[in-house]
Protein backbone atom coordinates (compact mmCIF):
# COMPACT_ATOMS: atom_id res chain seq x y z
CA UNK A 1 0.00 0.00 0.00
CA UNK A 2 1.12 3.56 -0.59
CA UNK A 3 1.61 5.49 2.34
CA UNK A 4 -1.38 7.32 1.68
CA UNK A 5 -3.23 4.21 2.19
CA UNK A 6 -4.56 3.71 -0.99
CA UNK A 7 -3.38 0.70 -3.12
CA UNK A 8 -1.37 1.61 -5.91
CA UNK A 9 -2.34 1.03 -9.70
CA UNK A 10 -1.41 -2.02 -11.45
CA UNK A 11 1.57 -1.96 -13.30
CA UNK A 12 0.76 -0.81 -17.17
CA UNK A 13 1.09 -3.73 -19.42
CA UNK A 14 1.60 -6.53 -16.60
CA UNK A 15 -1.40 -8.09 -17.97
CA UNK A 16 -0.34 -8.97 -20.72
CA UNK A 17 2.78 -10.65 -21.20
CA UNK A 18 5.16 -7.57 -21.90
CA UNK A 19 5.67 -4.13 -20.16
CA UNK A 20 4.26 -1.02 -21.45
CA UNK A 21 6.95 1.41 -22.77
CA UNK A 22 5.70 3.82 -19.71
CA UNK A 23 6.69 0.94 -17.22
CA UNK A 24 9.44 -0.34 -19.02
CA UNK A 25 11.04 3.43 -18.77
CA UNK A 26 9.58 3.34 -14.65
CA UNK A 27 11.18 0.17 -14.09
CA UNK A 28 15.21 1.24 -15.66
CA UNK A 29 14.25 4.74 -13.88
CA UNK A 30 13.76 3.02 -10.15
CA UNK A 31 16.32 0.13 -11.02
CA UNK A 32 19.05 3.19 -11.30
CA UNK A 33 18.24 4.97 -8.54
CA UNK A 34 17.75 1.74 -6.30
CA UNK A 35 21.00 0.93 -7.35
CA UNK A 36 22.74 2.49 -4.34
CA UNK A 37 19.53 1.79 -1.66
CA UNK A 38 20.19 -0.49 1.24
CA UNK A 39 17.77 -3.83 0.76
CA UNK A 40 15.54 -2.23 3.16
CA UNK A 41 14.52 0.68 1.22
CA UNK A 42 14.21 -1.72 -1.98
CA UNK A 43 11.47 -3.88 -0.50
CA UNK A 44 9.75 -1.11 0.99
CA UNK A 45 9.89 0.61 -2.51
CA UNK A 46 8.19 -2.98 -3.45
CA UNK A 47 5.91 -2.88 -1.32
CA UNK A 48 4.51 0.53 -1.55
CA UNK A 49 4.66 0.28 -5.63
CA UNK A 50 2.90 -2.99 -5.90
CA UNK A 51 0.99 -3.51 -2.27
CA UNK A 52 -0.45 -6.92 -2.33
CA UNK A 53 0.07 -7.51 -5.88
CA UNK A 54 3.97 -8.65 -5.04
CA UNK A 55 5.05 -11.87 -3.58
CA UNK A 56 8.57 -13.32 -2.94
CA UNK A 57 9.67 -16.61 -3.89
CA UNK A 58 12.43 -18.29 -1.39
CA UNK A 59 14.31 -21.81 -1.53
CA UNK A 60 15.51 -21.01 2.35
CA UNK A 61 19.17 -19.68 1.27
CA UNK A 62 20.63 -17.25 3.67
CA UNK A 63 19.94 -14.41 1.07
CA UNK A 64 15.60 -15.23 1.18
CA UNK A 65 16.37 -15.61 5.06
CA UNK A 66 17.58 -12.07 5.16
CA UNK A 67 14.68 -10.91 2.99
CA UNK A 68 12.59 -12.10 4.98
CA UNK A 69 13.80 -10.76 8.33
CA UNK A 70 13.56 -7.22 6.60
CA UNK A 71 9.83 -8.21 5.08
CA UNK A 72 8.78 -8.86 8.94
CA UNK A 73 9.32 -5.78 9.91
CA UNK A 74 7.88 -4.01 7.03
CA UNK A 75 5.41 -5.93 5.37
CA UNK A 76 4.71 -9.40 7.00
CA UNK A 77 1.66 -10.08 5.48
CA UNK A 78 3.21 -10.39 1.68
CA UNK A 79 2.79 -13.54 0.41
CA UNK A 80 6.09 -15.52 0.41
CA UNK A 81 6.32 -18.92 -1.19
CA UNK A 82 8.53 -21.95 -1.09
CA UNK A 83 8.54 -24.40 -4.42
CA UNK A 84 8.48 -27.10 -2.45
CA UNK A 85 8.82 -29.97 -5.30
CA UNK A 86 8.85 -32.76 -2.92
CA UNK A 87 12.87 -33.13 -3.14
CA UNK A 88 14.33 -30.79 -0.37
CA UNK A 89 16.12 -31.57 2.83
CA UNK A 90 14.07 -32.00 5.88
CA UNK A 91 16.87 -29.28 7.34
CA UNK A 92 14.93 -26.82 4.61
CA UNK A 93 11.20 -27.49 5.35
CA UNK A 94 12.33 -27.02 9.47
CA UNK A 95 13.97 -24.07 8.68
CA UNK A 96 10.82 -22.91 6.98
CA UNK A 97 8.97 -23.68 10.95
CA UNK A 98 11.82 -22.12 12.86
CA UNK A 99 11.36 -18.67 10.10
CA UNK A 100 7.77 -18.79 11.31
CA UNK A 101 8.39 -18.57 14.80
CA UNK A 102 11.19 -15.46 14.74
CA UNK A 103 8.54 -13.69 12.13
CA UNK A 104 5.83 -14.88 12.38
CA UNK A 105 5.71 -15.29 8.30
CA UNK A 106 4.31 -18.29 7.28
CA UNK A 107 6.10 -19.52 4.29
CA UNK A 108 3.49 -21.17 1.94
CA UNK A 109 4.84 -24.37 0.59
CA UNK A 110 3.55 -24.63 -3.45
CA UNK A 111 3.39 -27.64 -4.66
CA UNK A 112 3.48 -29.08 -8.29
CA UNK A 113 -0.09 -31.14 -9.04
CA UNK A 114 1.65 -34.47 -9.07
CA UNK A 115 3.03 -35.75 -5.87
CA UNK A 116 6.49 -37.37 -6.13
CA UNK A 117 5.20 -40.99 -5.89
CA UNK A 118 2.70 -40.14 -8.58
CA UNK A 119 5.39 -38.45 -10.62
CA UNK A 120 8.11 -40.95 -10.30
CA UNK A 121 5.56 -43.73 -11.26
CA UNK A 122 4.76 -42.05 -14.41
CA UNK A 123 8.18 -41.55 -15.40
CA UNK A 124 9.58 -45.09 -14.53
CA UNK A 125 11.85 -44.02 -11.79
CA UNK A 126 12.73 -40.12 -10.85
CA UNK A 127 13.65 -37.33 -13.46
CA UNK A 128 16.32 -35.81 -12.05
CA UNK A 129 18.22 -39.01 -12.52
CA UNK A 130 17.88 -39.28 -16.20
CA UNK A 131 16.21 -35.86 -17.50
CA UNK A 132 16.83 -33.04 -14.60
CA UNK A 133 15.75 -29.91 -17.09
CA UNK A 134 12.44 -31.59 -17.25
CA UNK A 135 11.82 -32.40 -13.26
CA UNK A 136 12.58 -28.66 -12.74
CA UNK A 137 10.33 -27.48 -15.82
CA UNK A 138 7.48 -29.80 -14.27
CA UNK A 139 8.01 -29.48 -10.33
CA UNK A 140 9.24 -25.86 -10.31
CA UNK A 141 8.63 -23.77 -13.47
CA UNK A 142 5.43 -25.08 -13.58
CA UNK A 143 4.41 -24.30 -10.25
CA UNK A 144 6.00 -20.80 -9.99
CA UNK A 145 4.13 -19.68 -13.12
CA UNK A 146 0.85 -21.07 -11.60
CA UNK A 147 1.90 -18.86 -8.60
CA UNK A 148 3.19 -15.48 -10.44
CA UNK A 149 -0.30 -15.44 -12.85
CA UNK A 150 -1.86 -13.86 -9.40
CA UNK A 151 0.70 -11.00 -9.03
CA UNK A 152 2.35 -8.27 -10.72
CA UNK A 153 5.67 -8.63 -8.89
CA UNK A 154 7.89 -11.02 -7.13
CA UNK A 155 10.74 -10.54 -5.29
CA UNK A 156 13.56 -13.36 -5.26
CA UNK A 157 16.67 -13.18 -3.42
CA UNK A 158 19.25 -13.53 -6.33
CA UNK A 159 23.00 -11.85 -6.58
CA UNK A 160 24.43 -11.22 -9.36
CA UNK A 161 28.19 -13.11 -8.79
CA UNK A 162 26.35 -16.14 -8.24
CA UNK A 163 26.30 -17.21 -11.53
CA UNK A 164 26.84 -15.42 -15.47
CA UNK A 165 22.78 -16.18 -15.75
CA UNK A 166 22.31 -13.23 -12.44
CA UNK A 167 25.39 -11.65 -13.68
CA UNK A 168 23.30 -8.63 -15.36
CA UNK A 169 19.92 -9.12 -13.00
CA UNK A 170 18.79 -5.54 -12.19
CA UNK A 171 17.38 -4.34 -9.07
CA UNK A 172 14.27 -3.85 -10.40
CA UNK A 173 13.23 -5.42 -14.38
CA UNK A 174 11.09 -6.80 -16.08
CA UNK A 175 10.52 -11.00 -15.77
CA UNK A 176 9.52 -11.72 -19.40
CA UNK A 177 9.70 -15.23 -18.27
CA UNK A 178 6.81 -14.70 -16.30
CA UNK A 179 5.66 -11.67 -17.24
CA UNK A 180 6.00 -9.70 -14.11
CA UNK A 181 8.01 -7.48 -12.40
CA UNK A 182 11.56 -8.83 -10.73
CA UNK A 183 12.63 -7.24 -7.65
CA UNK A 184 15.77 -8.72 -6.79
CA UNK A 185 16.93 -6.60 -3.48
CA UNK A 186 20.14 -8.45 -2.58
CA UNK A 187 21.42 -7.89 -6.11
CA UNK A 188 24.71 -5.79 -5.67
CA UNK A 189 25.78 -7.88 -2.40
CA UNK A 190 28.01 -10.24 -2.15
CA UNK A 191 28.28 -13.69 0.03
CA UNK A 192 30.30 -11.96 2.78
CA UNK A 193 28.32 -9.17 2.88
CA UNK A 194 25.15 -11.58 3.04
CA UNK A 195 26.60 -13.42 5.86
CA UNK A 196 28.03 -10.57 7.70
CA UNK A 197 24.08 -9.66 8.43
CA UNK A 198 23.06 -12.98 8.92
CA UNK A 199 25.49 -13.52 11.84
CA UNK A 200 25.34 -10.11 13.23
CA UNK A 201 21.30 -10.14 13.16
CA UNK A 202 21.13 -13.66 14.62
CA UNK A 203 18.87 -14.67 11.19
CA UNK A 204 18.35 -18.22 11.05
CA UNK A 205 19.79 -19.85 8.54
CA UNK A 206 20.21 -23.94 7.29
CA UNK A 207 22.50 -25.85 9.15
CA UNK A 208 23.76 -27.66 6.53
CA UNK A 209 25.52 -24.42 5.69
CA UNK A 210 28.13 -25.32 8.55
CA UNK A 211 28.31 -29.00 6.62
CA UNK A 212 29.78 -27.35 3.41
CA UNK A 213 26.21 -27.18 1.50
CA UNK A 214 26.69 -23.56 0.38
CA UNK A 215 23.58 -23.73 -2.44
CA UNK A 216 21.14 -25.81 -1.14
CA UNK A 217 18.38 -27.01 -3.66
CA UNK A 218 16.68 -30.36 -3.86
CA UNK A 219 18.31 -33.22 -1.91
CA UNK A 220 19.09 -35.40 -4.97
CA UNK A 221 20.92 -32.83 -6.76
CA UNK A 222 22.37 -30.94 -4.32
CA UNK A 223 25.97 -31.91 -2.83
CA UNK A 224 28.50 -30.36 -0.27
CA UNK A 225 31.49 -28.35 -2.12
CA UNK A 226 35.02 -28.30 -0.81
CA UNK A 227 37.35 -25.55 -0.61
CA UNK A 228 38.23 -23.41 -3.94
CA UNK A 229 34.78 -24.97 -5.41
CA UNK A 230 32.68 -22.77 -6.76
CA UNK A 231 29.72 -21.85 -4.42
CA UNK A 232 26.86 -23.17 -6.99
CA UNK A 233 29.66 -26.13 -8.11
CA UNK A 234 27.09 -28.56 -5.54
CA UNK A 235 24.67 -27.82 -7.46
CA UNK A 236 23.83 -31.02 -10.20
CA UNK A 237 27.19 -31.75 -9.74
CA UNK A 238 28.73 -33.82 -12.70
CA UNK A 239 25.96 -32.77 -15.17
CA UNK A 240 26.09 -29.65 -17.38
CA UNK A 241 23.10 -28.32 -15.70
CA UNK A 242 23.68 -24.62 -13.58
CA UNK A 243 20.49 -23.16 -13.15
CA UNK A 244 17.14 -24.94 -12.70
CA UNK A 245 15.40 -22.33 -15.11
CA UNK A 246 13.76 -20.13 -12.98
CA UNK A 247 16.50 -17.09 -13.41
CA UNK A 248 18.62 -18.03 -16.10
CA UNK A 249 17.95 -16.16 -19.76
CA UNK A 250 17.43 -18.68 -21.75
CA UNK A 251 14.97 -21.20 -20.00
FE1 LIG B 1 14.05 -32.25 -9.81
FE2 LIG B 1 16.59 -31.88 -9.01
FE3 LIG B 1 15.23 -29.92 -10.29
FE4 LIG B 1 14.61 -30.62 -7.78
S1 LIG B 1 16.54 -29.68 -8.49
S2 LIG B 1 13.17 -30.21 -9.42
S3 LIG B 1 14.92 -32.87 -7.87
S4 LIG B 1 15.90 -31.92 -11.12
Amino acid sequence: MTASGTAPAPPPGAAAGEPSAALREELARESRSLEAADPATIIRWAVDRFGPKLTMATAFGPEGCLIIHWLAAIAPATYVFNLDTGYQFAETLDLRDRLARRYGIEVVLEQPEQSVADYERDHGGPLYRTDPDRCCRDRKLAVVKRVLARFDAWMTAIRRDQSPDRATAPIVGWDHKFGVVKVSPLANWTKAKVWDAIVREKVPYNPLHDRGYVSIGCAPCTRAITAGEDERAGRWSGTAKTECGLHSKDA
